[in-house]
Formats: structure tokens, sequence, C-alpha cells
């Protein structure tokens, strides 16, 4: 096919809620997700949805997807319960306030926590224009 290229890809930025495709049409989110779906591919870093614009050409959007996965393991002091978070390939973390782990007494209150912060953390996804994908502990 002469004059094929690969579809182009836009970037989903929140902040300037268009896409524009390569013939310079810009559409409105909404605008966007008037337009016909082609294609769809999911890999471990983002979510590529493939539309027609009205110029014939297809185009896509990148929804990056981030990895969250919580673990609740046995406080290192002995008593109670931690609750650790690690987003994409980065380090575990404690969850608590500010760099200090909230140890909870028993195992449900840990999983309270995991709820809660699931919660702050769907909220965060969608205010980023990210897709949160969750995971099970280590
Ligand atoms: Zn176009």
């Amino acid at each position: 096919m002469s004059g094929w290229s690969p579809p182009r890809v836009a970037r989903h930025d929140p902040e300037r809620v268009h896409v524009t495709c390569a013939c310079g049409a810009t559409y409105s989110l909404d605008g966007w997700r008037a337009l016909r779906v082609v294609g769809e591919h999911v890999d471990a870093e983002a979510r590529l949805e493939l539309r027609d614009c009205a110029c014939g050409s297809t185009f896509g959007v990148a929804t990056p997807r981030v990895r969250v996965v919580y673990s609740v393991e046995p406080s290192p002091r002995g008593k109670g319960w931690v609750v650790w978070r690690r987003a994409g390939g980065g380090d575990w973390r404690a969850v608590g306030v500010g760099a200090r782990a909230t140890v909870c007494i028993t195992r449900q209150g840990a999983e309270a926590l995991v709820e809660r912060s699931r919660i702050n953390d769907r909220g965060a996804a969608t205010l980023l224009g990210v897709e949160l994908v969750e995971g099970v502990g280590r």
C-alpha cells in the first residue's frame, strides 16, 4: 500500500483535552469517543485505541497503564500488620502518613487500609488520565 504510514499516536492529556489527527482535525475527548473504533491494543504499559478520523485515516490515543500492587505483611517490629504498595516497577513502600508506616493491630484493619488506598489510587488515576491495573501481593 503506497502512502501508508503507521497510525499517529496522541497522548491522552487531561490538561488539554483534545486529540489531533495528522490531517489537522482536532477532537474533544467526547468527539474522539464518537469516532468509529477500528482497533485496540493493550499491553503492560498502555492501552492504545485506534479510531478513524473523518478524513479516513486511522489514528490512536494511548492511555498509560499503571500497575499498583499491595501486600499485607507482619510488622517488622513483631506486632501488628503493615501494608506495602508498589507502583509500576518501583520499590515497595509502606503505606502510611509521610514516611511512616501505619501499623494495623489486626490483619482485618490492614485489609481495610488496602481498600482505602485502592479508592485513592483509582481517584488519582482518573485525575491523571491513566488506567489503573491492580495486582496481587508479592
Ligand atoms: Zn484526519
